[in-house]
């Protein structure tokens, strides 16, 4: 059974104090409600994930992601965090390739695929995004260009490698926008790649991987994207700043 999983991207928001509030809630009502079949996992700025940690504490189903790591190894990169670093201080999961990621810093696929195989190396799960922009989509070369970009960044991995991987499929149009995919666009889309990972992978590994759905999620629209079969949960942005509305979220499975 793949793992049911919604990750919070807080992007560049909260302050300390904030993120203590936001993550006291939220790992206060997971307890409270019960939450048992779905892995939440908070990715804050990097400041706040020893903290947040701390907070989190031995609440097994509440992970730490980061937002983003640096290619690089070791050594004289200022301003940059290593995937090593991640790891010595808790961190299980990192967002890697988010389209802000792709838009503003300029990352490519190639440059996705060492990101990637450095995170696996210190034994981080990589939360690879990919999606289209709405020309992209107009134009209806939208799942040739997706599953160019896991092929680019991910099928250079071991199968074993790859089972780490979990996939958010966040069409670019839908990021911050309001306007979501239908869930039938969600499902159309996530099934398209589950069988393009079964072309290079098999079958097992690929029935394996959740695929998150990202793009103005929120507790109107969740539950009905989440009942779609191929939808392993979300990647949320916006929503993951309200506890009440994070935890809907994970309830709408
Ligand atoms: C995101 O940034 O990954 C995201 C899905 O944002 P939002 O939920 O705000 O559209």
């Amino acid at each position: 059974m793949r793992k049911k999983i919604v990750a919070g991207n807080w992007k560049m928001n909260m302050t300390f104090e904030e993120g203590q509030i936001l993550t006291s809630e939220i790992v206060n009502m997971y307890k409270d409600e019960n939450i048992k079949d779905v892995v939440a996992i908070l990715n804050p700025p990097f400041p706040h994930i020893f903290p947040v940690k701390k907070l989190v504490g031995d609440v097994s189903g509440v992970k730490i992601g980061a937002q983003n790591c640096s290619d690089k190894a070791s050594g004289a990169f200022t301003g940059e965090v290593s995937a090593k670093i991640l790891a010595s201080f808790g961190v299980e999961y990192v967002i890697i390739g988010h389209s802000e990621r792709r838009e503003y810093f300029h990352e490519g696929n190639e440059l996705l695929a060492v990101k990637v195989k450095e995170a696996l190396a210190h034994g981080l799960k990589p939360i690879f995004c990919c999606g289209e922009s709405l020309d992209i989509r107009t134009a209806g070369t939208h799942e040739p260009n997706v599953k160019f970009q896991l092929t680019e960044s991910l099928f250079d991995l071991s199968p074993e490698d790859f089972s780490k991987v979990v996939i958010a499929y966040e069409p670019i149009w839908a990021i911050g926008t309001g306007k979501t995919a239908t869930a039938e666009q969600a499902q159309e889309m996530h099934a398209a790649l589950r069988r393009h990972i079964a072309s290079k992978y098999g079958k097992d590994i690929a029935a394996e991987t959740s695929i998150l759905y990202g793009g103005s999620c929120n507790p109107k629209n969740a539950q009905e994207i989440f009942s779609k079969e191929d939808v392993d949960g979300g990647l949320i942005g916006g929503a993951s700043l309200k506890s009440r509305d994070f935890m809907d979220i994970i309830k709408s499975f």
